[in-house]
């Protein structure tokens, strides 16, 4: 083994790798063991979604109910993350810590304290809307509209709970309004630099400065359309990495790289209008150009390649995990020992 490539090892084997966002189908039948491609390349979090804004309320409770179930019934492989110290644990015993996500507010009902309500079931991260407007506020491919009065409260419900608050998916004016309203840091779990990849989904400067003045971080999704690279290679995520690292420092740059385990089950609710959540204008579905996503494999792919690209190790530690640990350790609660 020649030097570069045994210190890439012994990094990646030693940092803690955090993928902010990865989708198991939204289904009770859904198998958490996949998971274990995430573990088996290195990763020692990931924060799966559990609903978003078109999936009724009975759909989200039986999927958490069931990844919870498999999580607690496999207890070799697996952590149901509470808080950072479950994290710390899995990492020191070669397990994956696991917690979920909400994407979008709509499961909400309308209700700030159902956001509580999610974080007793192990959410610990939330965005409020999912790609399209709701009574919360603006979602990316719709009209730019601002945060309503209810989702000023829903912060202020998120803040209270400790989970934290995410703005992927989420429109241009009510990304800056959550950012402004905030009193937690703000994370882009998933979303990548508009400058590098002309896509609704993709993110101005002024959302990644934004972010940075919370105390926030900024992960890079691994989806093809989204990186500009309809391969989703390592060098695009790389490039990714770099354009933030430049603009907003190795401290504010994470990544989610938003795989999706095709397990082979219908996750779609009754009705479900594909065209209207994911628009064929904006590159998706048979009218769009075909776009992979980065696979599990690839995150041991990234650290070598910060390296060659001649990232310190302590940044590069940083990018792969250490800033979301840190985002997470200021936002969640600490679990209150039994007594
Ligand atoms: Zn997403």
């Amino acid at each position: 083994m020649d030097d570069l490539k045994r210190r890439v090892a012994e990094l990646h084997e030693e940092a803690l790798v955090w993928d902010s966002h990865a989708c198991l189908p939204l289904h009770p039948d859904a198998d958490v063991d996949a998971l274990e491609r995430h573990r088996a390349n290195g990763v020692n979090f990931v924060s799966i979604n559990v609903g978003m804004d078109m999936n009724p309320l009975p759909q989200i409770m039986a999927v958490i109910a069931s990844f919870r179930a498999q999580l607690q019934a496999n207890p070799k492989r697996f952590v149901a993350a509470l808080d950072t110290d479950d994290v710390l644990r899995a990492k020191a015993e070669g397990k994956l810590a696991v917690a979920f996500d909400l994407e979008g507010g709509v499961p909400l009902g309308g209700r700030p304290e159902m956001v509580q309500l999610f974080y007793d079931l192990g959410v610990r991260q939330i965005h409020l809307a999912y790609n399209r407007n709701n009574s919360i506020g603006g979602g990316c491919y719709d009209q730019d509209i601002p945060l309503s009065l209810l989702g000023r409260r829903i912060v202020r419900a998120i803040n209270e709970a400790g989970m934290l608050m995410d703005c992927s998916h989420t429109g241009y004016r009510t990304s800056l309004d959550i950012m402004a309203v905030s009193e937690a840091p703000v994370i882009y779990s998933h979303a990548n630099p508009l400058a590098l990849a002309d896509n609704g989904r993709n993110i101005k400067d002024e959302q990644i400065d934004a972010c940075v003045a919370t105390g926030g971080v900024v992960c890079v999704n691994g989806i093809g359309r989204f990186l500009g690279d309809p391969e989703a290679g390592t060098a695009a995520i790389l490039r990714h990495i770099d354009y933030l690292v430049q603009r907003i420092g190795a401290d504010h740059v994470g990544l989610g790289l938003d795989y999706e385990y095709d397990l082979g089950l219908d996750q779609d609710p009754p009705g479900f209008d594909r065209a209207y959540w994911f628009p064929p204008a904006h590159g998706y579905g048979k009218d769009g150009p075909r776009s992979k996503i980065a696979t599990p494999e690839q995150f041991p792919e990234i650290t070598a390649g910060l390296l060659r690209m001649g990232y310190a190790e302590a940044d590069a530690r940083k990018i792969l995990g250490e800033n979301m640990l840190a985002v997470a350790k200021r936002v969640w609660r600490p679990r209150v020992a039994a007594t």
